[in-house]
């Protein structure tokens, strides 16, 4: 995809990709969402894992998908009982959103959840990250979806000066747009990948670009390997 204003799509966004999903392939957690295409399912996974840690949520989402195995079920429950399967996990005001977009999509869509995210975004609690990571794992439809995870790594590995604001956020957005592969199955893998590395290998504590397998395309892991390569 050549482009002049965008140099550095046309050198790096195919290699970035190619590297994330080999190491992805290799390297990447066998998660009970990541095992399903159920929309249900997914939204549960990515209402769950706003503020949560991943190996927190593996327990929570087993019991509570044992409680309510389908969006009819959690629609058909009392708030209280909704309540108290989120018991542990804090954050309440999600459970009370999940709860409400399970009404809603019973209510009014007959039980399915839509795949387009401007129609995901209309639902309760689903911002748009969500609403991306829903029609991407679910429906592998190309969409990104950027979480601080995902955010970090864009940054560093493309625009380590882009200012914290909107126009900053905005330009990740962009970005994460155009590496998101265009074949639906490997769109899935590319958006679970880049959230792997960020979770595992370039966290907000540490960046172990010396572990990473996208070091050689990235701005910040090929800054390091040349000073390092000066001492
Ligand atoms: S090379 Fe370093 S900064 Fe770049 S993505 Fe990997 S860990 Fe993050």
């Amino acid at each position: 995809m050549p482009n002049k204003s965008r140099p550095w799509v046309a050198g790096d966004a195919r290699e970035f990709r190619r590297r994330l999903l080999r190491w992805f392939r290799r390297h990447g957690r066998d998660l009970p969402w990541r095992r399903t295409r159920d929309p249900y399912r997914v939204a549960v996974s990515e209402f769950m894992l706003q503020q949560t840690q991943v190996s927190r949520v593996e327990g929570f989402y087993q019991a509570f998908l044992g409680r309510f195995p389908t969006i009819q079920h959690l629609a058909e429950a009392p708030p209280a009982a909704v309540r108290e399967a989120w018991e542990g996990l804090g954050y309440y005001r999600r459970a009370h959103n999940l709860h409400r977009l399970a009404r809603e999509v019973v209510a009014s869509r007959d039980g399915v959840m839509p795949h387009d995210p401007a129609q995901l975004r209309q639902l309760p609690g689903v911002g748009r990250y969500t609403a991306g990571a829903i029609a991407c794992f679910a429906f592998e439809r190309r969409e990104a979806a950027v979480d601080t995870n995902v955010a970090r790594v864009i940054r560093r590995a493309f625009h380590p000066r882009a200012p914290r604001s909107a126009s900053g956020e905005a330009r990740l957005w962009n970005t994460a747009q155009l590496l998101v592969p265009r074949r639906g199955r490997d769109a899935w893998s590319f958006n679970q990948a880049i959230m792997e590395l960020g979770a595992l290998i370039c966290t907000s504590r540490v960046a172990r670009c010396e572990d990473c397998p996208v070091s050689g395309v990235c701005r910040t892991g090929r800054k390091r390997k040349s000073v390092d390569g000066k001492r």
